[in-house]
């Protein structure tokens, strides 16, 4: 038996998309979300590019961070 005590694998956000992902996207939006409200998208290295563009073209403040990165934002 494999996989015990072992994380979950971290599936790409995309819909359609079950690739592991390798980003983390953090963001919110500021017309419904509170200050310290903060949103995660995972991506895989094919979408982070889509999935950034997409919170980008509605001004959505957003960070991109390694998935692996298990800081907490500041
Ligand atoms: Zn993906």
């Amino acid at each position: 038996m494999i996989g015990i005590g072992e994380p979950e694998p971290l599936t790409c956000s995309r819909a359609g998309c079950r690739e592991t992902a390798e980003w983390r996207i953090e963001w919110r939006n500021p017309r419904i979300h509170s200050e310290d409200r903060v949103k995660v998208w995972l991506a895989c290295p094919e979408h982070v590019d889509f999935l950034r563009e997409f919170l980008a073209a509605r001004d959505f403040p957003l960070r991109v961070v390694a998935a692996d990165d298990t800081r907490t934002s500041a």
